[in-house]
């Protein structure tokens, strides 16, 4: 069969997946190592997120990778319902949460063992990975349990 055969209401549905690049291959080889990494200006220290080539503070090319907490808060969320793409019909509802991470940068995710009902802005998330396949790792969160 062709690859052009493939296409079509018929196809499989295929899960779109990351495909880095030299912008944000930092980041990526982080996931798969299973540490959060963010781009971060030699000259000025600010850190970014997501990647690019030059550093919007100071316009900078010197940039590096560097390993950050993975620790955050919800700054908003929404509920997909649908419609979605087909490969995501399945899973809905479910959310995408933005997160600011303790260093600054925001970062669209989802927030993992949580009901709908239970997500609030300003919970507190920790950074889990999932390898989704032996290429990709995604990072997702998950909410931080308070000590008593
Ligand atoms: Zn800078």
């Amino acid at each position: 069969m062709s690859d052009d055969a493939k296409l079509g209401p018929s196809a499989p549905l295929v899960i779109p997946q990351p495909v880095p690049n030299p912008d944000n291959a930092g980041f990526w080889d982080g996931c798969r190592q299973h540490v959060l990494c963010l781009q971060s200006c030699v000259r000025c220290g600010a850190v970014r997120h997501p990647p690019r080539p030059a550093c919007p503070h100071c316009r900078s090319f010197d940039g590096e990778w560097r390993r950050v907490s993975g620790r955050g808060v919800v700054y908003t969320f929404t509920i997909v319902h649908g419609p979605t793409l087909a490969v995501f019909q399945e899973q809905a509802p479910y959310n995408v949460v933005v997160v600011q991470l303790a260093e600054g940068p925001f970062m669209v995710s989802v927030l993992i063992d949580t009901p709908a009902d239970r997500i609030t802005i300003g919970m507190p998330v920790e950074v889990v990975f999932d390898d989704v396949s032996d290429t990709v790792t995604l990072p997702k969160f998950r909410p931080v349990v308070r000590q008593a």
